[in-house]
């Protein structure tokens, strides 16, 4: 997988890392076989099996690329070559292993629509744009996620007040952070252990975001 990582170097490690997991889409003489480790079916925040074992060619979608491509942010959808950049370097794909960047653009380009546009996981991005700074290809996909959460509300499969719930959520991670931070950072000449749970707790606390 590193002979598509131009001008990524200090990625290649993770990226042999990344591309170990496989895409979890494989092609087959029936149609597209969906592993349970796709991460992209509805019903769960990780991603869970559809049950359906095998996606038959009649769900295939195949402009859906296309609309894709058509909106702002989406334009270089197409050009992704699967390198696997987007997912090793992704803070959220480091600890979700159901989430993958790379496989989210390759269930794209084939045409899984409803899968995609249905699954909880589009939502678990952080907006943080290291995918969208390292890719070779220019593909943008911090504003191709955002395409495919715009088309996800407008199909109906989440509530049009959904996205700002979901930037508020954003906003608070960022708050309890960087006031973590802080509170760490006030002691960095100390020798000293951190019950991170008990700092996480005063923040909460003193955000207004805690419960008694
Ligand atoms: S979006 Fe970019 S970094 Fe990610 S797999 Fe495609 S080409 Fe590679
Ligand atoms: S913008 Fe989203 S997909 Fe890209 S690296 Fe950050 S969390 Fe991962």
């Amino acid at each position: 997988m590193t002979e598509g990582v131009q001008g990524s170097a200090g990625f290649a490690g993770s990226v042999e890392k990344e591309g170990a997991r496989g895409l979890g889409v494989m092609p087959s003489a029936t149609g597209l076989a969906t592993g349970s480790g796709t991460g992209l079916a509805s019903g769960s925040a990780t991603g869970s099996a559809t049950g359906e074992g095998v996606v038959g060619s009649e769900t295939l979608d195949p402009g859906f690329k296309y609309e894709v491509a058509a909106r702002p942010g989406g334009e270089n959808i197409k050009a992704c070559f699967a390198c696997g950049v987007c997912t090793a370097g992704c803070p959220v794909a480091e600890i979700d292993p159901q989430y993958n960047p790379r496989r989210i653009i390759r269930m794209v380009l084939l045409g899984l629509r409803r899968e995609v546009l249905s699954s909880d996981i589009i939502w678990l991005c952080t907006s943080c744009f290291t995918c969208y700074a390292h890719c070779p290809q220019d593909v943008k996909f911090t504003d191709v996620m955002k395409v495919l959460r715009e088309m996800a509300v407008e199909e109906g499969y989440v509530h049009p007040s959904f996205p700002s719930r979901i930037e508020a959520l954003d906003e608070a991670a960022q708050r309890i952070r960087r006031e973590m931070a802080v509170e760490l950072v006030s002691r960095k000449a100390e020798d000293a252990t951190f019950d991170l749970g008990e700092v996480l707790s005063g923040v909460t606390r003193r955000l207004g975001l805690g419960r008694e």
